[in-house]
């Protein structure tokens, strides 16, 4: 099995009848490149077609997985033999949500989708006629909806393993990886020569060039502006008291804790923060505190909870605490009080988030020498 499709993916495969290769070659090539993308095993063609198969083939060398295409297969003989559920996809059938409740989540799938006229027989071959919507549309948009219920849009974030070319999700653009080479597109952000440690200017350049908005800049500039202000008053305050933090590496992880988000402004923009600065092979410092900046930090079974892989993202180090606390003190590039911050994570249910947090502050106060409340109100809000 070449494709990641995660546990609990249920097995689904298409059959396309009606397919008539002179005239159906683009539209049978998108169902196809449908099932393969949104998560079936693989797709039978009722009319035998090699240079569809090409196609598919070529797809599957160049993007990975292990999805298979068959043409030349009778329907009636793969509906008989279909040792699962077979679902018809037909506009006059009981509705999608309706047919996706009664479905046996443990059962092989086999989803038909038609072209021209579809057979009766189909109809009364088929365990459910799904309808998705009431309207006449197409099978290319109908299989895509179809299998985004089912898997629950999991399928979008399903990996395809081997191949020749990766597609880094990219806001601005088009990123490819050649496998296994670390070669990108000419012109993608990711492959210039970053320094590992880039100075402020440089880092506000490489969030904009991967593709951040300007509110999540706008954003990483407050953040980084708390932070600093946090030690240079401690410094002030206690010069003689000795901070393991390296001021250039935390204004780094300041400003680009919330790369990610040039991504996604899920929770998942956390794992592609990390995978985007070790691909422009940021020092490891700015991976960890992009890592561990989310909410107090989470331990793996909140991260599990969350769709996030098994693991922590709790802070440790002093520099990864500040840049996590001080997020949570802006919201956008607002500072808010201690007690804003706790209510947030509290109404989304996070109270051991909110706990840590808690503590995590009355630390950083102890270890910083200063009165952080004090801190955040001295500059006025939104500033
Ligand atoms: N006239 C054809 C028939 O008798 O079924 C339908 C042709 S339609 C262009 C091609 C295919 O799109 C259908 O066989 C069906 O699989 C799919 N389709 C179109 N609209 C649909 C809908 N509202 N719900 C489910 N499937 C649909």
């Amino acid at each position: 099995m070449n494709t990641e499709r995660g546990p609990c993916f249920p097995h689904i495969e298409v059959l396309r009848i009606g397919h008539r290769p002179e005239r159906d070659k683009r539209i049978t090539t998108h169902v196809s490149l449908v099932a393969r993308a949104f998560g079936a095993r693989g797709i039978h063609i009722d009319r035998k077609d090699p240079v569809l198969e090409g196609t598919v083939t070529k797809v599957n060398r160049q993007f990975g997985g292990d999805f298979f295409i068959r043409s030349g297969v009778p329907f009636k003989k793969k509906m008989n033999g279909w040792d699962g559920t077979i679902i018809h996809l037909t506009m006059y059938g009981m509705p999608l949500d309706e047919a996706v409740k009664e479905m046996d989540p443990e059962e092989k799938l086999l989803v038909v989708v038609g072209a021209e006229k579809v057979p009766r027989e189909v109809y009364d071959m088929a365990h459910f006629n799904v309808s998705v919507g009431n309207q006449p549309h197409s099978e290319v948009s109908a299989l895509a909806l179809f299998l985004d219920r089912v898997l629950e849009g999991k399928e979008l974030s399903m990996k395809m393993q081997g191949g020749e070319l990766i597609i880094e999700p990219n806001r601005r653009g088009k990123t490819v990886v050649t496998h296994g080479s670390n070669v990108t597109s000419p012109g993608d952000p990711i492959s210039r020569n970053w320094p590992p440690v880039p100075d402020p200017k440089l880092c506000l350049e490489l969030l904009e060039a991967v593709g951040c908005s300007r509110p999540v800049i706008l954003h990483g500039k407050a953040v980084r502006d708390l932070g600093l202000q946090m030690v240079r008053r401690s410094i002030k305050e206690h010069p003689d008291r000795k901070l393991d933090i390296d001021p250039g590496v935390l204004e780094a992880g300041l400003l680009v804790h919330d790369i990610g988000r040039s991504v996604t402004h899920s929770i998942n923009h956390v794992t592609h923060g990390v995978r985007i600065a070790r691909r422009m092979k940021l020092d490891e410092r700015l991976v960890r505190m992009i890592h561990c900046h989310i909410g107090a930090g989470l331990t793996a079974p909140e991260a599990i909870l969350l769709g996030l892989p098994d693991e922590d993202h709790l802070p440790g180090t002093l520099m990864e605490r500040i840049v996590c606390h001080a997020d949570s003190l802006v919201s956008g590039r607002k500072r808010r009080t201690l007690a804003e911050a706790e209510k947030k994570l509290r109404d989304k249910g996070a109270n051991a988030g909110a706990d840590r947090m808690l503590v995590m502050h009355r630390e950083l106060e102890d270890e910083l020498g200063i009165d952080i409340d004090e801190l955040v109100f001295a500059i006025p809000k939104g500033y």
